[in-house]
């Protein structure tokens, strides 16, 4: 972590000669970022927008994540961007490693497997790597814990519409835990034994398990069986007092010596969303649905008076939530609206 860049943001010529606005009541929050060099493009654009569309009025801080340094031009561009405070921090080795209790036999046999049935990924490390930093290890790193709420941001993702609120503040002040724009299914060729292992950890540490949970958003059978429904981990805005408490600790854990991420390719979504649902209260998880969001293949396109008052550029009909089949992948978003109307 000797990465950490925290050098005062470029500055505007409005702050060059005028003092910062004042700032409303905020959260305590980051905009993170997990990119590559490589990515500087998309994280340009994912970033521009995001300023434009909001955070230009709201000034919340980036923290960018990488497992590498990030290069000069890197964090000069990044910076160009913005008027709000942004670190650039390095991955500790041991959180992007495949673990030494994974037999690497079975870990390449299983990729092989993967890919020739086709499997996005199926034959990646580092992606792997991946899913489990976003997993069990985001929310631990150093310029992280000072911070209670994070937005996540990919590169090349969409942003259609204005946001006149700060999204921070209704998670906090509803109480809530977890924010998404979409739901869809997941394959299941990336996780056949992920459900299983639920299982026995919910058997092991039934007290963890809330009252009033959403396991009817994840399961069609009481529990029995994984429908594979996850909220889309790309677009987060959620609390990581969530991560950061005893029963995703444990669970965490429990999963990873498991193995699947690196036997499977355990995503981050499935994980995140199973968590969320068993261990939060129901009431907790929040759609956004005006916030109007693209990620490669699906969209949230606000529908009515929230496409107008967002000023939203994208077509309500076209809204990938509305239409299922794209590479059997399926949404989810209306059994979430039945569950949670
Ligand atoms: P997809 O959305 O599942 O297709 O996966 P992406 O390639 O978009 O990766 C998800 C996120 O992790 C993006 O923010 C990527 O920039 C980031 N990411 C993926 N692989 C790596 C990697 O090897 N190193 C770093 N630093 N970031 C990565
Ligand atoms: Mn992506």
């Amino acid at each position: 972590p000797s990465d950490i860049d925290s050098t005062p943001p470029v500055t505007t010529s409005y702050w060059k000669h005028n003092h910062p606005p004042p700032l409303g009541r905020r959260a305590n929050a980051t905009i993170l970022i997990l990119a590559r060099n490589s990515e500087l493009a998309g994280v340009i654009s994912s970033v521009k927008q995001l300023e434009d569309r909001w955070n230009k009025n709201f000034h919340y801080p980036y923290v960018f994540l990488n497992d590498e340094p990030f290069d000069a031009n890197f964090k000069r561009r990044v910076k160009e961007l913005t008027d709000s405070q942004v670190e650039f921090g390095l991955i500790p080795l041991p959180d992007w490693v495949q673990p030494d209790w994974i037999d690497e036999s079975i870990a390449s046999k299983n990729r092989e497997h993967l890919v020739k049935q086709g499997v996005i990924y199926g034959g990646s490390v580092s992606y792997r790597n991946m899913c489990r930093f976003n997993s069990g290890f985001f929310y631990r790193h150093e310029l992280l814990t000072k911070y209670q709420f994070y937005w996540r941001v990919e590169p090349d993702v969409t942003y259609y519409c204005d946001i006149d609120y700060d999204p921070f503040l209704v998670m906090q002040d509803q109480d809530k835990l977890y924010g998404f724009t979409i739901a869809l299914t997941e394959w299941k060729k990336t996780i056949p034994t992920l459900w299983k292992s639920v299982k026995e950890f919910t058997r092991e540490y039934p007290q963890y398990v809330s009252p009033h949970n959403a396991v009817d958003f994840i399961s069609d059978d009481g529990g029995y069986s994984y429908n594979t429904c996850h909220f889309w981990s790309n677009f987060e805005i959620a609390n990581m007092d969530l991560w950061r408490g005893e029963a995703y600790t444990k669970f965490f854990d429990f999963l990873d010596k498991k193995g699947g991420f690196y036997y499977e390719r355990w995503g981050d979504a499935p994980v995140h969303s199973i968590a969320v649902s068993l261990f939060a209260r129901r009431d907790q998880i929040h759609y956004f649905s005006d916030i109007g969001y693209k990620h490669e293949y699906f969209s949230n396109c606000p529908q009515g008076e929230q496409h107008r008052r967002g000023k939203c550029w994208c077509d309500s009909k076209s809204s990938y939530q509305l239409k299922n089949g794209a590479l059997q992948i399926t949404s989810c978003l209306a059994r979430y609206e039945d569950l949670f109307k």
